[in-house]
């Protein structure tokens, strides 16, 4: 959806009345629909490196500000993967998990509405985004496109003496001034996909500031992990058409295929980045790339990619969730003397998440396999066995999912 500002007006007012229409009296005490609410919740902690233990905390106390919910599921992340293997952030022990979803079945006094300003009751499905205690002029609203990088995320958290602070789990408790989400009009599936799919909806739209990606534009995307496909759905679903995905592994690139990539070139059938920009220009008939989209953390990468790109082209860079290293690159022949326009994007805003909202509707309403990116799914009691998984990078995105 495109905001304009008479948009954003009308969606402020809308928002105010229905903060001033809703009932002043306590939400009704009704039992969770998935029953009564138990004493004491699960919670994976990763309490070493590669280790969780699955701990039980008592249920905490529900402020007036805050909401507890039954998790239904969460993605695992490469964020979750650094962590599991490395600890980079220092957070061990640590209740990770920021992909999920679930549903609310205790809620303060004093909440009425989401970060959006559509109504929250009992029952309905929600997902959290960051939360933003120093900054409270990071706003849904709010029009400068400031991302949100460095503020704090349930699943990435210090652990405290409420515990319930992560999505891998049964019950976390959403405190007092976080954002969250009314996403009941979702399906599971889509709702644990939320997260990753409003990294790459900033991305395109960190793409659309250069003025280059157009309905017809030549587009290439490198890296086909989870990210680089939901980049290509996100392409269709804009109707850009002429994709050619780059990966080096053949089951990857079939699935970009059903994505909407309508070409694709396996880099490892290509020794040496001349024959490998040949292959990539042959697959667009001939043609260099109009735009591309950086989507692997390689450094190699990121060197090569240029070489794809025409005179007067873009390229997004989004890869590099961490530091992966210096890339060489020569600044005359990749960057100037092609006046190439390079974006990089982070994370995403709070408006990023409610358009990926949409987004998750029109890639199913045009047919885009998205359910199938889940292509694992384990119980809490297996999460070790889901970092596993995930870092032999068999499957595509692997999800807990609680019965
Ligand atoms: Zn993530």
């Amino acid at each position: 959806m495109e905001m304009n500002s008479a948009n954003v007006e009308a969606v402020v007012k809308q928002v105010l009345e229905s903060m001033l229409s809703q009932p002043v009296s306590a939400p009704a005490a009704a039992p969770a629909a998935g029953g009564a609410i138990p004493k004491t919740a699960h919670v994976a902690m990763l309490t070493a490196l590669e280790h969780y233990d699955v701990k039980e905390f008592p249920m905490p106390e529900v402020g007036d500000g805050d909401i507890l919910v039954k998790v239904e599921g969460c993605g695992v992340c490469g964020t979750d993967a650094h962590e599991f293997k490395r600890d980079p952030f220092g957070l061990i022990p640590v209740a990770l998990g920021h992909e999920g979803t679930g549903e609310i079945v205790k809620m303060g006094k004093d909440v009425k509405v989401d970060s959006a300003g559509k109504p929250l009751k009992l029952g309905d499905k929600v997902v959290t985004c960051m939360i933003f205690k120093d900054n409270p002029d990071i706003t849904m609203f709010d029009l400068n496109k400031q991302n949100v990088g460095g503020a704090d995320v349930y699943g990435l958290l210090p652990d405290d003496d409420i515990h319930l602070n992560g999505w891998f789990s049964d019950y976390i408790l959403i405190r007092k001034g976080s954002t969250v989400f009314n996403v009941s009009d979702l399906d599971l599936k889509s709702r644990i996909l939320i997260e990753p799919c409003a990294v790459l909806i900033h991305a395109v739209e960190r793409a659309k500031t250069t003025g280059i990606l157009r309905f017809n534009s030549r587009v290439v995307v490198q890296g086909c992990g989870p990210i680089g496909l939901i980049c290509i759905a996100i392409l269709r679903t804009m109707g850009i058409e002429n994709i050619v995905a780059v990966d080096g592994n053949q089951q990857r690139l079939d699935f970009a295929k059903r994505m909407g990539a309508d070409n694709s070139v396996n880099f490892m059938n290509h020794k040496g980045i001349e024959a490998l920009s040949g292959a990539v220009k042959e697959a667009f008939g001939g043609y260099e790339a109009d735009f591309a989209f950086q989507c692997t953390g390689s450094p190699v990468a990121h060197a090569n990619i240029y070489k794809f790109i025409r005179n007067g082209g873009g390229l997004c860079e989004l890869g590099f969730f961490i530091n992966g290293g210096d890339a060489t690159i020569n600044p005359h022949f990749d960057l100037c003397s092609k006046e190439i326009t390079l974006v990089g994007s982070w994370v995403y805003t709070l408006r990023d998440y409610a358009t990926t909202f949409d987004f998750l509707k029109r890639a199913k309403a045009i047919g885009l396999p998205m359910d199938d990116l889940i292509t694992h799914e384990f119980p809490l009691e297996q999460i070790n066995e889901a970092h596993v998984t995930n870092l032999k990078q068999e499957g595509l995105k692997i999800a807990i999912v609680n019965q």
